[in-house]
């Protein structure tokens, strides 16, 4: 879990609020207390802090509660929100970006790591990402890049013998033409920072790029804002993505004061690997530190009638392979799906077994499959046949196997479904199964 003590504290404040007799002024500012000390142990600044408690105790104490919502959820949910707008509302990356994307940074704040791990990113989601190293104090770069994106077939182009970034650029943007995507990762290192920043902008005048990201380490807790000021102000950054957040104990620290810069966070960098990256979306995020299942059936009730929509729809017997893609989205980030299964009432019963053996890896796997298909075959997937399965294996790297298993999977689970609607329980479990699984 991405900053697992923070999350810790703030679970436990859900719970509080929700163990609790009586919601007065006395447990609010006990939860107060109890929000400031875990937000100040995650290095955010003393005023941003002063502030969220000021605007949390007064809030839950003087409004009324929302339709819908009894008082403690109610404060619980203002919680959420303040804790959701300290870290911005800047919209986040789009999930799909084509065309040239430039990592600029300090030396070891992750840009070379970060660089692969884009790429493998975007290479999951249909796009044909290269990379171009041009860090010419750090030759070994080259060779981390590479080694880092073998793996993946991730095409990486540099020349450790040059010294010219600017020359290593252009002569390997010759060879990209086959790429809908060039990654650029550039040097971080220079005694002064003037020099680093001007050698910055002639490389991105020749490279023009789409996106320019600025890499921050993000354990350095607040002074991430510091560095992502001095870079927008001196560059213009188009995001900021902040690495080893996963178990820096400041994470809570930079990721509050980039957002209270111009620059949005786009992803967060949460290990080692190259799978370790994080589109950054700040109410998930929240939701996600504050005990994702208590939160998400809290929210989901003020949202009710949109939902039903939703449970409607599915219902109809329209539950397609988007949908299933949905939930293990989603469940994959709230942990086991054996535990999750368990949060709701009559689940353990009702779900053929198979469903609730799914692993982790399989998951993951299955995601891939999905993303293989034609939209067709995600919405419509009876037209799959044994020839479009030899395709989708193929292109999503797994046997054919794996794709008959995700379809048998998808079967159960269309199947459970149905066997709820039939049963006539649509507004109990099944409608809380299906917001849960969202
Ligand atoms: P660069 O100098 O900016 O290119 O930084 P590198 O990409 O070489 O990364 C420096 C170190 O940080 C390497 O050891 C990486 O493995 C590590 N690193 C990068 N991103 C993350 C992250 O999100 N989490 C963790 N734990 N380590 C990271
Ligand atoms: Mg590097």
């Amino acid at each position: 879990m991405v900053l697992e003590k923070l999350s810790e504290s703030l679970t436990s404040v859900v719970k509080k609020i929700t163990l609790a007799g009586i919601v007065d002024e006395r447990l609010i500012k006990e939860v107060v207390h109890d929000i400031q000390r875990a937000l100040l142990s995650t290095d955010v600044n003393v005023k941003l802090v002063m502030d969220i408690s000021k605007k949390i105790e007064t809030r839950a104490i003087k409004e009324k509660s929302t339709p819908g919502l009894g008082k403690k959820e109610h404060v619980v949910k203002i919680v959420y929100e303040e804790l959701v707008d300290i870290l911005g509302n800047k919209q986040s990356h789009q999930s799909f970006a084509k065309g040239r994307l430039m990592l600029v940074g300090l030396q070891g704040s992750g840009k070379t790591t970060t660089g692969v791990k884009l790429a493998r990113y975007y290479q999951k989601r249909g796009a044909k990402p290269c990379i171009i190293v041009t860090d010419t104090y750090r030759p070994a770069a080259f060779d981390q890049a590479s080694q880092l994106a073998e793996p993946y077939d991730i095409k990486v182009f540099g020349d450790p013998k040059n010294n010219d970034p600017i020359d290593i650029m252009i002569k390997s943007l010759e060879q990209t033409k086959k790429f809908n995507m060039v990654i650029l990762d550039s040097a971080g290192r220079h005694k002064n920072e003037e020099k680093l920043f001007k050698e910055l902008k002639n490389l991105e005048s020749g490279f023009k790029p789409d996106e320019q990201f600025l890499v921050i380490d993000g354990s350095i807790g607040q002074q991430a804002g510091v560095q992502a000021k001095a870079f927008h102000e001196a560059i213009g950054i188009t995001g900021v993505i902040l690495t080893k957040i996963e178990g820096s104990g400041k994470g809570g620290g930079a990721l509050s004061a980039v957002a209270e810069t111009d620059a949005p966070i786009n992803f967060i960098g949460v290990g080692e690997n190259v799978d370790d990256l994080e589109v950054f979306n700040p109410d998930r995020f929240i939701s996600r530190l504050m005990g994702m299942g208590d939160l998400q059936t809290l929210l989901e009730k003020a949202k009710e009638s949109i939902e039903e929509d939703k449970v409607k729809g599915i219902l109809k017997g329209e539950f397609t392979l988007l949908d299933l893609r949905d939930q293990l989205d989603s469940i994959s980030k709230m942990g086991p799906l054996k535990n999750v299964l368990k949060m709701i009432p009559g689940m353990s019963m009702n779900v053929p077994k198979e469903t609730s053996q799914i692993t982790e890896i399989k998951m993951k796997r299955f995601t891939y499959i999905m993303d293989s298909m034609t939209l067709d075959e995600q919405t419509k997937p009876k037209l799959i046949n044994s020839q479009r399965i030899a395709r989708i294996s193929k292109g999503s790297g797994t046997t054919k196997e794996d794709v008959k298993e995700l379809i048998k999977y998808y079967n159960l689970m269309k199947k459970a479904i149905k066997g709820f609607k039939s049963r006539g329980m649509a507004k109990g479990p099944l409608a809380k199964m299906l917001r849960e699984f969202r």
